[in-house]
């Protein structure tokens, strides 16, 4: 705390101030970007890992910028994160999923759900759950069809108001995953004490089942202690038909990755789901 404010640019070397440049130049680009419009939500089919019919989708955000091209989340969201313009991001994603995914209904007579990956910045701001729920209320989705993804970093903070406001979505019907589940290092005991519906096993190790006995071993493990605690679990990165051979033999509940499908822009997503049978 020492060193924040002006004291901190005596130890600036001309490489710093360029990246600093640079970040700032991004900032001041993503802050344009939401107001033209610039950002795109991608879709990523799940499906049931038994039937291989479509049950939900996950929503990626993508950044389209006639100067950048498209630009992955891995390369704005940890700048949006920092100066907390995934706020008003993250709010603008999760009114365009519940839109989507209401619009979806509409046209096809099937309920899809749709998961919203938050950050933990997002999840800590005050206005987070009335977000939420405006969100819901404008699109008329039902809650139950709207799922939101949670890190385990953000669970490890423990914090009492992590605790409320888990219990207060889940109150409303609205389903809550832990994404990435395994790579926190968090306890597991959080598990029983939260109200999660789903895990989701993160593809570092689903994609090294078919090579590793130990990650095949882990998969199985994590499967059947989610399912022993009445939780769903979802596969993620998904890549080969012969992983989802392992995946069904296991009964893991839904799978998602590119051997199903890549994420794909609304209007392919939409193709794609009117090609693809029923769960
Ligand atoms: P994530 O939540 O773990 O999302 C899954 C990532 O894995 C996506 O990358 C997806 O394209 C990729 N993926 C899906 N199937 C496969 C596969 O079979 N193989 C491989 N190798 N990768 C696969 P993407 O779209 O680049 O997103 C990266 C991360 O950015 C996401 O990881 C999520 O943490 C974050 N993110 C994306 N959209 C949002 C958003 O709207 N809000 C926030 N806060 N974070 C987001
Ligand atoms: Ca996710
Ligand atoms: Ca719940
Ligand atoms: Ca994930």
């Amino acid at each position: 705390a020492k060193h924040k404010g002006k004291s901190a640019y005596a130890r600036f070397t001309p490489e710093m101030s360029e990246v600093s440049h640079e970040r700032l130049q991004m900032e001041s680009h993503m802050r344009k970007a939401l107001e033209l419009g610039e950002f795109e939500l991608y879709f990523q089919p799940i499906v049931d890992t038994a039937s291989g019919g479509l049950v939900a989708a996950e929503a990626l955000l993508r950044w389209n910028n006639p100067a950048m091209g498209m630009v992955m989340p891995d390369r704005f969201i940890p700048l949006a994160e920092e100066t907390g313009l995934i706020i008003p991001i993250g709010e603008w994603v999760v009114k365009e999923a519940c839109q989507a995914a209401y619009c979806w209904q509409a046209m096809t007579g099937r309920e899809i759900s749709i998961a919203v990956n938050v950050s933990p910045r997002q999840f800590r701001d005050p206005g987070f759950t009335d977000a939420i729920m405006r969100a819901l209320n404008d699109s008329n989705l039902r809650p139950e069809l709207l799922e939101l993804e949670i890190t385990e970093r953000l669970i490890l903070d423990n914090s009492i108001e992590t605790a409320d406001i888990l219990k207060q979505l889940d109150k409303v019907g609205i389903r809550l995953s832990v994404d990435d589940f395994g790579t926190g290092y968090s306890a597991l005991s959080y598990l029983k004490s939260y109200p999660f519906d789903t895990l989701k096993i993160d593809k570092s190790f689903v994609q090294d089942v078919l090579k590793e006995n130990e990650d095949a071993s882990l998969v199985r493990a994590i499967i059947n202690m989610a399912h022993s605690l009445g939780l769903k679990v979802v596969a993620e990165g998904v890549e080969e038909e012969d992983l989802t051979h392992f995946l069904k033999a296991e009964h893991c509940d839904y799978s998602q990755g590119y051997f199903y499908s890549r994420p794909l822009p609304e209007q392919d997503f939409i193709h794609w789901l009117e090609t693809n049978e029923r769960a």
